[in-house]
């Protein structure tokens, strides 16, 4: 079987610190996956590290069954919202046709068949009405919409979203969540780091938990043990706190 995404023995370092230690660990093609574990984890670094924008040491890493470069035209990253400048002038369509690219070569413009399908994009996504708007003028959950637009346009098979759900208000979060359904249901793989375990249950197919290394894979029941979680986060009651928190 080809999966979505394989890693063997990925160690990544930042200077003295050690991000991720001898990381294995395979994704199945078609499923919603979510990466759960403390602050400094290393979940924002493994995702880096798959799509090779940071140093790593692997035996393995290959995405949909291929090397990351030959990969890349397929998988769709969105960084965490910090790492986005979001003043940075560009139209809506245009951050959409971005996803055309590939297909497009970069040297050619776009052409009107490629405008009509980003907004087709764009209207699965229930933003086609904000083509014209500047994409820093819409709201947090409006912009990470966008963004799977473009992953449409872009007809990727495996997304790695950032914590899409930080600054994304809950009617948002949940239009969100029920588009990742939908493209799980086309046979997509999407993979989402997210910090709040009181959803972790109901959003994902599997979970990896990581703390620098694995600390369990699998579904949500197994993983959400509270002697799993007490080893990861240092508290039996993480999830818990989480939703008093936020409620
Ligand atoms: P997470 O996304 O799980 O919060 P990160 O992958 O961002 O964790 O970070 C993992 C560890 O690597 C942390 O200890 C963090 O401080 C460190 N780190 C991340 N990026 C850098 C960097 N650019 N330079 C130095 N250390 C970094
Ligand atoms: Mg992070």
């Amino acid at each position: 079987m080809i999966h979505a995404v394989e890693v063997e023995k990925l160690s990544v370092s930042y200077f003295e610190t050690t991000a991720l230690e001898d990381l294995s660990v395979r994704f199945t093609p078609g499923q919603l996956i979510g990466i759960i574990g403390p602050n400094g984890a290393g979940k924002s670094t493994f995702i880096k590290a798959i799509m090779g924008l940071i140093p790593a040491e692997a035996t393995t890493i290959r995405l949909l069954g291929h090397s990351v470069k030959q990969a890349r035209t397929r998988v769709a990253y969105v960084p965490q919202r910090s790492a986005i400048d979001w003043d940075f002038p560009i139209r809506v369509l245009d951050a959409v046709l971005i996803g055309c690219y590939p297909q497009l070569g970069l040297f050619k413009r776009p052409t009107k068949q490629h405008r009509i399908h980003a907004r087709s994009c764009l209207e699965r996504v229930g933003m086609l009405d904000y083509a014209d708007r500047q994409i820093g003028e819409l709201s947090g959950g409006q912009q990470q919409r966008v963004f799977l637009a473009r992953a449409l346009a872009q007809d990727a098979h495996l997304l790695l979203l950032d914590e899409p759900f930080v600054g994304v208000d809950a009617g948002s979060e949940g239009v969100i969540i029920d588009l990742l359904r939908m493209l799980r249901d086309e046979g997509k793989t999407i993979v989402v780091v997210h910090h709040d375990l009181s959803k972790a249950a109901d959003y994902f197919d599997t979970l990896l938990l990581l703390n620098r290394r694995v600390i369990s894979v699998g579904p949500p029941t197994d993983v959400l043990q509270p002697h799993i979680i007490e080893g990861a986060y240092g508290n039996p009651l993480a999830f818990l706190q989480k939703v008093e928190v936020s409620s």
